[in-house]
């Protein structure tokens, strides 16, 4: 197999300025590495012809793959293809097809196309030309003096089902035409990244193939396994032999594989023990049972939720008693208790669950900032509670408290 080293180039002032961050980059890279393809550098320039153009010549000396995102429009100051002409002396011709599509595009939002969106359709001549399905300049593949480059648009949507329909299956059959990649995304919720990387740290020094590797994320843990082999049946077998040894030693922090979310995964859960679920949300806000209710199916294991925030409403509405609300205060193990008892009565559900706490920044009934107590109730099961003391932001605070909510139930229903 011959190994590439790719580079990555946005172009646009925007990102220069700091206006927009480059997202595009991060996606890329992400999506490279889990073909095996290496990148070696990212690059950012403004929309300016001789600084593109000096970018453009130093990225084709040292890279084997250049991906190019941005400038392919119709504006004066969209002058990625000219910098590229400069440099390459190729030819730049109009792509019927592409002009076709954009006029039909024209057509059909019933407005008349300026002479300047002519200019979105030119590609260079025997560039292998990829079809925009979202947007309307093409995007183009181009061998020229050892490196293949690759042009895209900016805008990340059109950028990413480009990548995926057209370049790295295009990468992938040029420059490794004797292998198939494949990989697992494995979730873990309830064990940080350090540790994780410490109880597996054997088997990650002593693993090849597939490749593992710990990646902190906003939603826990996960490990990519990559691994490469001679058919796509070989490359599973690889991935589900590092699977079963890694779940052997932390298997009890795994919740899904691949795209699986924690809240699909408790649906599900609730849907196999025929559990429905209602919450008692104060610093939280109803961020629990938003997340919940995105899952497609949530309504069959889902009454809804008491924003209980005011402490009038966690009296009036949630019936917290009086005595226990001035003996104990809004945030105590006792308070939030009856929260996830007195919900899941009043929404008649089986499970409750209640979050009460301090988001900050000012501490509250002389309870330090980021104190949040959690409360589950499973009618006739069990009715717990645990205390926890966050770090952070008040929005920091709030997604924390929301997903230790998710990692206490889904230990429960395990
Ligand atoms: P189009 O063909 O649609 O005109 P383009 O190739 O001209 O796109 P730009 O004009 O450079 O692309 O960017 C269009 C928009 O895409 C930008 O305003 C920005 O919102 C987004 N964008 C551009 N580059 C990046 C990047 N590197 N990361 C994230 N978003 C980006």
């Amino acid at each position: 197999m011959k190994q590439m080293n790719a580079e990555i180039i946005a172009v646009g002032t925007e990102l220069l300025l700091g206006q927009i961050a480059n997202t595009n980059a991060q996606w890329i890279s992400e999506q490279l590495a889990i073909n095996g393809i290496n990148v070696f550098y990212h690059g950012v320039v403004g929309d300016n012809l001789t600084r593109v153009k000096d970018m453009f010549e130093i990225a084709g000396e040292r890279s084997d793959v250049v991906i190019v995102t941005g400038g392919l429009g119709p504006t004066d100051d969209d002058l990625t293809r000219e910098a590229f002409q400069f440099i390459s002396g190729l030819k730049m011709i109009e792509h019927k097809p592409s002009m076709d599509y954009i006029e039909a595009y024209f057509n059909k939002i019933n407005s008349i196309m300026t002479p300047n969106n002519r200019k979105q359709a030119r590609v260079f001549e025997g560039a292998t030309v990829i079809n925009n399905t979202v947007g309307m300049a093409p995007g183009m593949i181009i061998h020229y003096n050892d490196t293949t480059w690759v042009f895209l648009p900016g805008v990340p949507r059109e950028m990413k089902s480009m990548m995926l329909d057209g370049v790295l299956p295009y990468l992938n059959k040029t420059f490794k035409q004797d292998e198939v990649i494949k990989s697992y995304v494995l979730r873990f919720i309830g064990i940080g990244e350090s540790q994780l990387e410490h109880e597996l740290k054997e088997i990650i020094n002593k693993q090849q193939n597939p490749t593992i590797a710990p990646l902190a994320q906003n939603n826990g843990v996960v490990i990519r396994l990559t691994a490469k082999a001679k058919s796509e049946e070989s490359a599973f077998q690889l991935l589900n032999q590092a699977r079963d040894t890694i779940l052997a030693i932390v298997g009890n922090y795994y919740y899904g594989t691949n795209e699986e979310t924690l809240e699909q995964v408790i649906i599900s859960k609730l849907k196999d023990k025929q559990l429905m679920i209602a919450s008692a949300e104060s610093l939280t806000g109803g961020k629990f049972i938003e997340k919940l209710i995105s899952v497609p199916g949530a309504s069959e294991v889902t009454r809804g939720s008491i924003v209980c925030y005011d402490t009038s409403v966690k009296r009036d509405v949630l019936k917290i008693s009086d005595e226990m609300l001035q003996s104990k205060g809004t945030i105590s193990s006792e308070c939030a208790l009856e929260m996830s008892k007195n919900v899941a009565t009043l929404l008649n559900a089986s499970i409750g669950i209640s979050f009460t706490g301090l988001a900050g920044p000012e501490p509250l009934e002389g309870k330090p900032v980021g104190t949040v107590y959690i409360s589950v109730y499973i009618k006739n099961t069990k009715h717990i509670v645990q205390k926890f003391e966050f770090s952070g932001t008040r929005d920091g605070i709030r997604h924390r408290a929301v997903l230790k909510g998710y990692e206490i139930l889904l230990n429960l229903l395990k």
